[in-house]
C-alpha cells in the first residue's frame, strides 16, 4: 500500500535507474583504477558484466574505496526491486505508508520516519536528517 501517485512513483524509478547507472560507472572507475590483486581477477568480468552479481562479491572483498558506493548501490537496487513487487512506498517495519516528501528526499527509504529512528536508536548509529 502506498499514497504515491503513478508520475511520483515513476519520477522516483527514473531517479534510481539514472543513480544505479551513475554508481555503476562509478564503481567501474574506481575498480579500472586500481592494482589491488583482488581486484585485477574481476576487472574483465566487471567490463563485460551488465548484470550486476559481481557486486556482492565486491562487498564481501570490502574494498575501501568502493564500499560507500557498493553499499548505495544496493540500496538503489533494493528500492528498484520494490517498485517491481509494488511493495515501494510502503514501510517494511509497520506497513504504513511512506510519505512523498521523504521518498522526494531519500527515494531508497524503505522505512517511515518512525520507524528508521527506532531502528537508529536500536542500533546505535548516528541518526540521518530526517523529513
Ligand atoms: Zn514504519
Amino acid at each position: 500500500m502506498t499514497n504515491l501517485t503513478d508520475s511520483q512513483r515513476d519520477e522516483l524509478a527514473g531517479r534510481l535507474a539514472a543513480r544505479r547507472q551513475t554508481l555503476r560507472a562509478e564503481v567501474q572507475r574506481e575498480l579500472a583504477n586500481s592494482d589491488d590483486p583482488r581486484i585485477v581477477g574481476f576487472k574483465n568480468e566487471l567490463a563485460a558484466t551488465e548484470d550486476w552479481v559481481l557486486a556482492d562479491i565486491l562487498a564481501d572483498l570490502d574494498i575501501a574505496m568502493v564500499t560507500r558506493d557498493i553499499a548505495e548501490l544496493a540500496e538503489v537496487e533494493a528500492a528498484l526491486a520494490r517498485i517491481d513487487d509494488g511493495s515501494y512506498g510502503t514501510c517494511s517495519d509497520c506497513g504504513q505508508p511512506i510519505g512523498w516528501p521523504r521518498l522526494n528526499a531519500q527515494p531508497t527509504a524503505e522505512r517511515c520516519i518512525a520507524c528508521q529512528e527506532k531502528r537508529e536508536v536500536r542500533s546505535g548509529r548516528p541518526g540521518h536528517p530526517t523529513l
